[in-house]
């Protein structure tokens, strides 16, 4: 199965089986927008829960705030994101469709990359056992000519970007013969700037309407709040200031799922800091975030930083964290040493003083911050296509299932009795009411019990209770484990100790400290 196919595979299971809907499908579907369905809003849950606690729990120096989505509309001039918050567009003329032009540069710089992968592979082929991967790098024609191709077009799209120069990112397309995906040709039209901010008006009469803005980020929420915060908490310098919301951004080109949405919910903490201090900051929160992702389980070679090229207008440090999806390294998380911006600017624009009086100073000033930004939806997709698998049992049958961490598996146990009769429903339903004031548990009576099994796979259940006829004589049960299928028998009062070990988020906490 190639990654494309595996992909298709897991929109489509996403969708069967509850997680993620089409947003307005009976009308269609509304593009680049989603719907949680009943076990995607558990997982998105636990996802947030595993954030939340991770900040607000394990650092006694972070607390927490849920700020409105509306805002004073000059908070975005002072942001920034009026003026600038703009992605450069070129529309192909043939095929009428819209690309980001500096996305079209990097699909061609990774382009080069694989061409050289293959020129690699090809050599390593003929030569066999002789072949000399680094030599062969660095003598063969071919693949200098790739990379020099490679550099030369992102040394350009790194300038142009930094300079704002429109006319530079269309030539750089038209001298690289980028042609457009769809039609294949190169009709480009020029590159213009597009705002990503989502407008509405607030106000009863449309005249005396304002416009205000749809959040594009949770972070200006928590800077405004920055004096109320620190004054009401009586927070000290070092800390930071979390937060979980939606986040609206007009993307235009909108795909991969919910990778790339037009609604989607950000985790974020600011993390202000003394003047002077942030590089240390910066570096710090870069490796514990890495920690908190690998902690999942999913295999640290499926992760990377890339640290930018092309600095936001605020930031004197930034590096995303990439996670390998299934469509190759992606973004799931931003870390961005955003200097005295934001909270500078805020004092500008708002005309009230934003200082901290460093008792351990004597002096006072305005905190430098480092962020921590990162993608609810994003984390969703990168639990989702790590767990996904079709495996091939040694019986020669197969199996779709998904191994969630458990701590972060939408249903924790189903309790299913062997057969629907002789009081084992009953006492299965007895069980399941124990264990849900702890837990999300399921019944489930209906068909055999290896289609349940398979049922509770498929939705990544890490544990299956069966309820059978030795069950009434000895009040023991099986349980059995999603990913070995192991069966044990055990007793009934210990379920509670057994299940609550395995799906606490005390393990992956344990693993950050
Ligand atoms: P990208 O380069 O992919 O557009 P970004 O650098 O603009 O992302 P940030 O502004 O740093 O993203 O936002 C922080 C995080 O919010 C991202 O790492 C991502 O997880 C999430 N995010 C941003 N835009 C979207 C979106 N349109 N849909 C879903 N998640 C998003």
């Amino acid at each position: 199965m190639t990654q494309e196919e595996l992909f298709k595979k897991l929109v489509a299971h996403s969708k069967e089986y509850g997680f993620i809907f089409p947003s307005s499908e009976i009308y269609d579907g509304l593009s680049a927008v989603y719907d949680y369905g009943q076990l995607g809003v558990e997982l998105k849950n636990n996802i947030k829960k595993y954030w939340w606690d991770a900040m607000t729990k394990l650092n006694d120096n972070i607390v927490g705030i849920d700020s409105a989505i509306f805002m004073h509309p000059r908070i975005w001039e002072a942001s920034g994101h009026v003026g600038a918050f703009n992605d450069p567009l070129i529309d192909n003329r043939d095929s009428k469709k819209r690309y980001r032009a500096d996305v079209l540069i990097e699909d061609f710089i990774a382009k080069q990359d694989e061409k050289i992968a293959k020129e690699v592979e090809k050599a390593r082929k003929r030569f066999g056992e002789a072949f000399d991967e680094a030599k062969f790098l660095e003598t063969n024609p071919r693949v200098a000519e790739h990379r020099a191709k490679r550099d030369a077009a992102h040394d350009r799209m790194v300038k142009a970007l930094n300079d704002n120069d429109l006319n530079e990112l269309r030539q750089i397309i038209v001298d690289s013969e980028i042609v457009c995906p769809i039609s294949g040709t190169r009709n480009w039209t020029e590159v213009r700037q597009f705002n990503l901010m989502f407008e509405t008006k607030m106000g009863s009469v449309s005249e005396g309407a304002n416009t205000i803005y749809l959040r594009p980020e949770t972070a200006q929420g928590i800077f405004v709040n920055f004096l109320n915060v620190q004054k009401t908490g009586r927070m000290k310098i070092p800390f930071g200031i979390a937060q979980i919301g939606k986040a609206f951004r007009n993307e235009i080109v909108a795909r991969q799922f919910i990778f790339r949405m037009r609604e989607f919910e950000q985790m974020e903490m600011q993390f202000f800091v003394r003047p002077g201090e942030e590089l240390k900051w910066f570096d710090h929160w870069r490796q514990t975030r890495m920690k908190w992702h690998r902690a999942l389980g999913f295999g640290d070679t499926h992760y990377r930083f890339h640290d930018h090229d092309k600095l936001a207008h605020y930031a004197n440090a930034a590096t995303d964290v990439e996670y390998e999806f299934p469509f190759g390294f992606k973004e799931v998380e931003g870390i961005h040493s955003r200097t005295d911006f934001d909270l500078g600017n805020h004092q500008k624009f708002s005309g009230k003083k934003i200082q901290y009086f460093d008792t351990e100073t004597g002096e006072s000033y305005v905190p430098y911050v480092v962020e921590t930004s990162i993608g609810v939806d994003r984390m969703v997709l990168q639990v989702l296509s790590a767990s996904y698998e079709e495996q091939k049992l040694d019986n020669g049958e197969s199996r779709t299932v998904m191994h969630i961490p458990a701590a972060l598996a939408p249903v924790k146990a189903a309790v299913l009795p062997l057969v629907k009769k002789d009081g084992l429903p009953e006492v299965a339903r007895e069980l399941m009411h124990s264990l849900k004031f702890d837990h999300n548990v399921q019944y489930d009576e209906k068909d055999s019990i290896g289609k349940r099994y398979r049922r509770q796979d498929a939705i990544g259940t890490p544990f299956c209770i069966t309820v059978d006829h030795q069950t009434l004589e000895d009040k023991t049960v099986t349980i059995r484990h999603r990913d070995s299928m192991e069966q044990q028998r055990v007793a009934i009062a210990d379920l509670p100790g057994i299940i609550g070990e395995e799906v606490s988020f005390r393990k992956l906490f344990a693993k950050l400290s």
